[in-house]
């Protein structure tokens, strides 16, 4: 009997098929990596590590690991290559989330001090939020942006003097310009502080070297593997090799058991494919996009948080026109277009009605659009929100 569950999975399909997809942390993964997500391997218990591990941890729970061994170190050397480093790397975190608690436990206890970028300004909710385990784990502070809504580095020091924090945390989902990762590091020098990287969503662009890296600043680095990198989804984390036995033994056994096997078989699939030229080139379309559109907005009488971008996404603020970005997010899906919702800084509005949206070009540019493309998709979303405000 054909389960119930794949008339969702086609209607899904469908869905993905004709909206305009903006969600900055979305993409469209090749059939190659859906094949490796979908495979055998999802049967394989293999806690531990593989038997080449340059670490204390390596060894597997279980028999039968000789294939995912092989893969798996493999998967590693793979995700070195992409971002030329000699970096430790760990490919098991189950998420972006689950590395960045793994990332956090290897150096940190509970009751030390993080200072990072507010979740209302940009952060993701492991920086910090008091309903993460990360609020909840750890005594945090924030650094600010200016009225214009650029990272204040000027407020980034002053606060790590203030907190003397043990980790100062560089890195966002809803930030549109460069990370100084060189001004970041020497603060946490100065204050005696690790410095850790967030790198989910801009991972393509440092890949691409359409973003400056923080390989050889940073001590830790995290990232999804399914923004700008194009792939399963996931999570890895870097670190420099002084740091890896603590760093493999924070994820297994420290916060995670049996790695996903089929997942790490996704994840060598997309670090061969974001090791190509065409990879490069559909990052570097990425960016050209999403300043062509965020322009157009601009040109249309908007406001653009940070006046622009310098990456993949945007934020529209929408304080002017008086709508929510609830409400324009749902009007939007109702005419096959989707994005998200997103606090803009220093918003007067709950996270949960928001004064802005948040567009990413990462996906519809896997799809084939180009900047006219985008142009085109920042008029239709105009008329909507004309619309909207004469209705109101
Ligand atoms: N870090 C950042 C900067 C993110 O934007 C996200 C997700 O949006 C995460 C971590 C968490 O990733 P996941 O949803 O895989 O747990």
């Amino acid at each position: 009997m054909a389960s119930k569950v794949f008339d969702w999975i086609e209607k899904e399909r469908q869905r993905q098929e004709h909206n305009i997809e903006l969600i900055a942390s979305e993409n469209f993964v090749s059939e190659d990596v859906m094949r490796a997500v979908g495979s055998c391997l999802t049967n394989k218990y293999s806690e531990g590590y593989p038997p080449e591990r340059p670490t204390g941890n390596r060894g597997r729970y279980y028999g039968g690991c000789v294939y995912v061994d092989e893969l798996e170190q493999y998967c590693c050397d793979l995700w070195q290559e992409v971002f030329n480093t000699d970096y430790h790397v760990n490919v098991q975190p189950h998420s972006g989330s689950s590395a960045n608690l793994a990332a956090y436990l290897s150096v940190l206890k509970p009751g030390d001090g993080i200072l990072a970028m507010d979740l209302n300004n940009g952060g993701h909710l492991t920086h910090g939020s008091a309903v993460n385990f990360s609020g909840k784990l750890f005594r945090m502070a924030f650094y600010d942006v200016n009225a214009q809504g650029f990272i204040d580095m000027e407020d980034v020091r002053r606060k790590a003097l203030e907190h003397k924090p043990q980790l100062i945390l560089a890195g966002a989902s809803a930030y549109s310009r460069i990370l100084d990762f060189a001004a970041f590091s020497e603060i946490a020098r100065e204050v005696g502080a690790y410095f850790m990287v967030d790198m989910a969503h801009i991972a393509g662009l440092v890949a691409a070297g359409d973003h400056p890296s923080p390989f050889g600043l940073a001590d830790i680095i995290t990232t999804t593997t399914h923004k700008t990198l194009r792939g399963t989804r996931g999570g890895l984390i870097f670190c420099k090799p002084e740091l890896a036995k603590k760093v493999d033994s924070a994820v297994f056994p420290g916060t995670q058991g049996g790695p996903l096997q089929h997942v790490i078989a996704g994840k060598a699939v997309t670090a061969e494919e974001a090791c190509t030229e065409e990879y490069r080139e559909y990052i570097h379309q990425v960016v050209r996009n999403c300043k062509a559109m965020s322009q157009e907005f601009l040109r249309r009488g908007y406001q653009v948080v940070t006046g622009g971008t310098d990456n993949h996404l945007f934020l529209l603020d929408l304080t002017a026109t008086g709508l929510t970005g609830k409400a324009v997010q749902e009007e939007l899906d109702r005419h096959g277009i989707t994005l998200n919702k997103n606090c803009v800084p220093h918003d007067t509005r709950s996270p949960q009605q928001t004064s802005g949206v948040r567009i990413g070009t990462a996906a519809m540019t896997t799809k084939g659009y180009k900047e006219a493309d985008f142009i085109r998709v920042a008029g239709e979303i105009d008329a909507v929100i004309q619309e909207m405000k004469q209705k109101a």
